[in-house]
């Protein structure tokens, strides 16, 4: 059996488009997508698994929770005479 056939091949997560490799890619290789031209990343070798590039990401997370919804403030008040 000949298995050295869809070896460097991994899939676009972004278009599904095959990409391929001359050689055996290393985790953490950079390349662009010729279809898409998304950046991806090597995140596993066997079988080549890509994803999207760590620069492609929009990072503007601008979570800031705000926690301090108006609460009516109904304190327990001890009413002692
Ligand atoms: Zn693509």
């Amino acid at each position: 059996m000949n298995m050295a056939q869809s070896k460097n091949i991994g899939l676009c997560p972004d278009c599904g488009e095959e990409v391929r490799f001359k050689k055996v890619p290393f985790v953490g290789q950079t390349i662009v997508c010729r279809r898409c031209s998304a950046q991806l990343e090597v995140v596993r070798k066997t079988p080549v698994v890509l994803r999207l590039a760590a620069d492609a990401w929009e990072e503007e997370i601008d979570f800031e929770e705000l926690d301090e919804a108006p609460r009516s403030s109904s304190r327990n008040k001890k009413d002692r005479w």
